[in-house]
C-alpha cells in the first residue's frame, strides 16, 4: 500500500478527475453528532462516469479503499472513510441525461440532489415520489445506494420502486449498465435491485433511470393530536384498517412535539401525540379521502388541523422536514436510528424505545413513518461527551435487539453502514449472511469498495 502522501500525489498524476486534500466535510456524515469521524488520504471529484471509472480502476490496481460519497446526509456512517483510502465524491456528476415527460421517465447522474430530481419531474407535470428529509443535500445516487424512504413511501414505496436501471462502475474499474429505459425486463438476474441499497459496497452508481408518475391534482394533509402513544397508534391502525388509500402516515410523540413543536404552523395541545396523514389523487378522490381521514382521526383526537392553502400545506411539510434538526439542536448531538416493526407492534416499539432512554438516563424522543412501522427513536446527546456517547451506543444496541424481538428489522430506510454492521448477521441468520458475503466477494474480490460497511 502506498504512503498517505503518495496516494494523493500518485492518484492526481494518474487520473483526469480533480483530486483534493481531504477536508472535515468529506470525513463525516450525520453520525458526526454521535462522534463518528473518519480519515482519508485523498478526495476525488469526478465530473463524468469515465473519470469515475479511472479513479476506481487506479484504486483497485493499487489496493486502495474507495468510499463513495453522495450528499453526506446518511445516518449510518456509510459515507465515512473508516480507515483511509479515497473518498469518491459524486457531487459534480450531476447532469440530467434525459427527460421524457411524455414517457414518464428520466435518466439522471448520481450527484443530482433529490430536490432537483423532484423539481425537474414537477416541471414536466410529473411526480418522483420518494421524499427523504434532507432533499436539498442528499443525492439521487445516495438515495439509491441506501434505498431511501420518506413520508410518502407509505403509498408510493421507497426509492428502489422507482428505479428502472442503474449505470455503475464496478471492480476492477468497468462501467456496467443494469436495466435502463425499459419498463419491463425480466431477462437477467435482478442486478439493478442488488445495487439498490448496496451502500457503495458493490459498485459506484454513476447514473440512474427513474420511473415517474403523473403528479396528483391535490394533496391535502390532515393532522390529529392524541392523548398518548396508545391512542395515536390506535388511530393509525384505524386509518389503515379502513382501507383508506392515504399517501403518508407520520407520527411524532409528545417529547418530539415539545422539542420541535415551536415551528409547527398552528397551536398544538401540550403533551399530545401527533399523527399526520395526507389525502392525494384527483381533486374528487383527495376530497373524499380527506373527509374520511378527518372522521377517522376525529373519533378520538383532542383536536384536528387540516390546512387547505398551498402555503399552509408547504409550511407543514417544511416543518416536518426540520424536526430532526430541531431535536438535534436541543443538546448539540443525537443518536438516531430507523428500526422498523410490523405495524401492529408500533405502539409497543415506541413505548419500549423511549423506556430504553429513561433506563439509561438519556433524553429520548420518537417520531417516524408510522404507516411503514418505521421509528426514528432518537437519544439526545451533548456534543463530544464520551460517557454519554457510550450510553447512546448501548441504547442503540438495545433498540436493535428490540426490533428483532418484535419481528422487525434494524433498518427501515437509512441502511446499515458502519454503525449497524455488527447486527446484520443476527438479523439474517448464518446462511443468508454467508450468501451476502458471496455476493460481496463476486462484486468486490479485494474488499476495497467501502470496506467495513454493511457486511
Ligand atoms: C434531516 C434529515 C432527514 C432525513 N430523512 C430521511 C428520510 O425521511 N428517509 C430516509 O430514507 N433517509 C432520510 N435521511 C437520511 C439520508 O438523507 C438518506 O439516507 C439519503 O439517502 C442519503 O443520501 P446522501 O446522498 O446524503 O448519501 P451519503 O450519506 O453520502 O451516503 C450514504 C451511503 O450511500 C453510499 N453512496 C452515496 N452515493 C453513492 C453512489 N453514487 N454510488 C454508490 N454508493 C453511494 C455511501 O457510500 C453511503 O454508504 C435524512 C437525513 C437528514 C439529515
Amino acid at each position: 500500500m502506498s504512503t498517505v502522501a503518495s496516494i494523493e500525489h500518485d492518484l492526481r498524476a494518474a487520473v483526469a478527475a480533480e483530486i483534493v486534500t481531504p477536508t472535515a466535510h468529506y470525513l463525516a456524515d450525520e453520525t458526526e453528532g454521535r462522534g463518528v469521524r473518519g480519515r482519508a488520504d485523498a478526495v476525488a471529484l469526478p465530473r463524468t462516469a469515465a473519470e469515475t471509472r479511472e479513479v476506481v480502476a487506479w484504486c483497485y490496481a493499487q489496493g486502495v479503499p474507495v468510499v463513495p460519497r453522495g450528499g453526506g446526509t446518511g445516518y449510518a456512517a456509510g459515507a465515512v472513510p473508516l480507515d483511509g483510502g479515497v473518498v469518491l465524491a459524486l457531487e459534480r456528476l450531476n447532469r440530467l441525461r434525459s427527460f421524457d415527460p411524455l414517457l414518464w421517465r428520466m435518466e439522471v447522474e448520481a450527484g443530482m440532489t433529490t430536490a432537483d430530481v423532484r423539481r425537474t419531474a414537477r416541471e414536466g407535470g410529473l411526480l418522483f415520489p420518494p421524499d427523504p428529509g434532507a432533499s436539498e443535500q442528499s443525492q439521487i445516487g445516495g438515495n439509491v445506494a441506501t434505498d431511501a424512504g420518506g413520508p410518502h413511501a407509505f403509498k408510493y414505496g421507497v426509492t428502489g420502486a422507482w428505479v428502472m436501471g442503474v449505470e455503475a462502475v464496478v471492480a476492477p474499474g468497468e462501467i456496467v449498465r443494469f436495466g435502463g429505459p425499459v419498463r419491463k425486463d425480466v431477462a437477467s438476474y435482478d442486478l439493478t435491485s442488488l445495487l439498490i441499497g448496496s451502500e457503495g459496497t458493490l459498485g459506484v452508481i454513476t447514473s440512474v433511470w427513474l420511473r415517474l408518475t403523473p403528479a396528483p391534482e391535490a394533496a391535502w394533509p390532515v393532522v390529529g393530536f392524541f392523548d398518548g402513544v396508545r391512542e395515536g397508534c390506535d388511530a393509525i391502525e384505524r386509518l389503515v384498517g379502513n382501507g383508506l388509500p392515504v399517501a403518508a402516515i407520520e407520527y411524532l410523540d409528545g417529547e418530539t412535539m415539545r422539542y420541535a413543536g415551536a415551528g409547527f404552523p398552528t397551536e398544538i395541545p401540550a403533551g399530545s401525540f401527533c399523527v399526520i396523514t395526507e389525502a392525494d389523487g384527483s381533486t374528487d378522490e383527495a376530497a373524499r379521502v380527506r373527509g374520511d381521514a378527518l372522521e377517522i382521526l376525529g373519533e378520538t383526537s383532542r383536536t384536528l388541523y387540516a390546512p387547505e392553502s398551498a402555503a399552509e400545506i408547504a409550511g407543514l411539510w417544511t416543518w416536518r422536514e426540520s424536526v430532526a434538526l430541531r431535536v438535534k439542536a436541543q443538546l448539540g448531538g443525537k443518536a438516531s436510528e430507523d428500526i422498523a416493526v410490523p405495524l401492529d407492534r408500533l405502539a409497543e416499539a415506541i413505548d419500549e424505545s423511549l423506556a430504553i432512554g429513561a433506563r439509561l438516563g438519556l433524553p429520548a424522543a420518537s417520531w417516524g413513518h408510522a404507516g411503514d412501522g418505521n421509528l426514528h427513536t432518537t437519544y439526545l446527546l451533548p456534543r463530544d461527551d464520551a460517557a454519554q456517547l457510550e450510553l447512546a451506543e448501548r441504547a442503540s444496541d438495545e433498540l436493535f435487539d428490540l426490533a428483532l424481538r418484535l419481528g422487525g428489522t434494524i433498518s427501515g430506510e437509512h441502511g446499515v453502514g458502519a454503525v449497524k454492521s455488527a447486527w446484520l448477521e443476527r438479523l439474517l441468520g448464518p446462511r443468508a449472511y454467508e450468501l451476502h458475503g458471496a455476493i460481496k466477494r463476486a462484486f468486490d474480490p479485494q474488499n476495497l469498495l467501502n470496506p467495513g460497511k454493511k457486511i
